[in-house]
């Protein structure tokens, strides 16, 4: 470690200054005060690689900042967080510091926020530079020094604690937090240096992989299916011996798919892409409906109006209709897309005029297990410059979830997306951010002061 350059020595070091760094900080401060710590005698710096803290909260849904999601914390957990040590390792965190808690510390500093139908938390102005300007505010009056343009390129263990090494500038610290995020979209500043830091620090790191991202196909899409949404479809992938699939809708792009179905997907497509085998995409465009329920909708139709062209029966077919409803007479509303209907008897190998009562056998049959199984094409990448977060990084089993502190280093925190979870579109990153984030902070603070410690602020 180089030794120019040597800050004062700190109590608390939080390395980045995004979600999950900037309530650590806020949270350390108010437990300090709590206990009757004055200001002075915990020093808090916030080592931020950027030039200004929050570049992923500004971008976050869509500039709009889907902060959190409705609910009963059981219930954010289970639609949240789909594999289930995930759940386990975020519960304690997001009970300790819940979305009404959140909600609650916003709140006080005049946010005001709605929850929308389907669950998804947004501030009333629409505007996510409003939180992030209450973010900073909230960093500015908690006393905490922010040094931004401070990338941390090393992390050692020294008698006293840690020493870091962030360009020409050496910092020394008795407890040291890592709140660097993920490693996708790294234009924002998260190229995975956390990673890197928690692995010299002797820690395991789970393969990094894209979550919350589009697919690139091998073959793009034809152009007459570009910009169409197949509304509440199931999306399937398939590789060799293994497949996942997600029920929602799917947005045809220029290079593949996107859309929410997409994205949620997009963790096992990685994974399987990962593995080198090749993933098929499809979509099930029935999928409340089995084979033979549909063959036999077919034939009945052929029957009620046989000089129809098989191409006028799918255009007038609903898309997706639910398991209780007869195909033709469904609650919903969308049909099948018109480029979508000359796809399906392409690959069915149907010609364009051919009749309902013209469909043999075998055209019937190629036409239902096309609707069952839609090829959309073979996946090419799952970019991780362009994925919403990241899965994979600090394995979650050598880091103690009451607290966040590693059980490889006392006084050493991980939090954030840095650790290996990866939340469903809908406000779950940010909220599981900022709640680990608050619990590294506040057991830090603690700790410093060798004060027990309570499960709630
Ligand atoms: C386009 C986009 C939209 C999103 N929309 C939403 C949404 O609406 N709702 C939602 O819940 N989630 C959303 N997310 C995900 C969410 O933003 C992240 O999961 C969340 O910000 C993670 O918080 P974090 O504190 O762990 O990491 P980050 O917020 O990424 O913060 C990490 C910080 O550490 C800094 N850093 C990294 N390395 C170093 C270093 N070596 N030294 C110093 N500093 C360093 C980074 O510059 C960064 O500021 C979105 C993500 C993207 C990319």
């Amino acid at each position: 470690m180089q030794k120019n350059n040597l800050c004062k020595k700190t109590q608390l070091l939080i390395i980045g200054a995004g979600a999950s760094g900037m309530l650590a900080a806020i949270s350390a401060r108010r437990t300090a005060r709590s206990l009757g710590v004055a200001d002075e005698r915990l020093g808090i710096v916030l080592l931020e690689r950027n030039l200004k803290p929050g570049n992923k909260i500004a971008i976050s849904g869509g500039g709009h900042c889907n902060l959190t999601h409705d609910g009963d914390v059981k219930n954010l957990l289970e639609k949240g967080f789909l594999r289930k040590n995930e759940q386990r390792f975020l519960r304690h965190a997001i009970h300790t510091f819940s979305n009404a808690d959140l909600l609650a510390l916003f709140g006080r500093y005049g946010l005001k926020t709605e929850a929308r139908e389907d669950g998804r938390v947004f501030p009333v102005s629409g505007r996510a530079g409003e939180v992030l300007d209450l973010l900073r505010r909230m960093v500015e009056e908690s006393g905490v020094t922010l040094i931004t343009g401070a990338r941390v390129e090393r992390l050692e263990c020294a008698a006293f604690g840690f020493v870091l090494q962030a360009g020409e500038r050496r910092f020394e610290a008795d407890a040291v937090i890592l709140a660097t995020g993920g490693a996708s979209w790294g234009s924002a500043g998260t190229t995975g240096d956390g990673n890197r830091l928690a692995a010299s620090m002797g820690h395991a790191i789970a393969p990094v992989m894209s979550a919350l991202a589009p697919n690139y196909f091998t073959v793009p899409p034809r152009a007459e299916l570009v910009g169409i949404t197949l509304r509440n479809i199931l999306l399937v992938a398939s590789a060799e011996g293994a497949s996942d699939s997600r029920r929602g809708d799917v947005l045809i792009s220029h290079r593949g798919i996107s859309g929410p179905a997409c994205l949620s997907l997009s963790r096992s497509v990685a994974g399987f892409h990962a593995s080198g085998k090749p993933v098929a995409i499809s979509v099930d465009l029935f999928p409340g409906h089995e084979a033979g329920t549909l063959s036999a909708f077919i034939l009945d139709q052929a029957a009620r109006h046989g000089t129809r062209q098989v191409r006028t029966f799918l255009q007038r077919t609903p898309l997706a209709p639910e398991r209780h409803d007869a195909p033709d007479a469904s609650s919903s509303t969308e049909t099948i897309p018109n480029a979508f209907a000359d796809e399906i008897l392409r690959q069915a190998g149907i010609d364009r005029e051919v009749t309902m009562s013209g469909l043999t056998k075998a055209q019937r049959l190629a036409l239902v297990s096309t609707l069952k199984r839609l090829a959309l094409g073979t996946v090419r990448k799952v970019p991780l410059d362009r994925a919403e977060v990241s899965a994979g990084g600090v394995a979650l089993g050598e880091i103690d979830p009451k607290t966040m502190q590693s059980k490889l280093h006392p006084r050493l925190y991980c939090c954030g997306e840095l650790l290996d979870y990866a939340g469903e579109v809908g406000g779950f990153n940010l909220q599981a951010a900022f709640s680990t984030g608050w619990l590294a902070g506040s057991h830090a603070a603690r700790t410093l002061f060798d004060k027990p410690q309570t499960a709630h602020e």
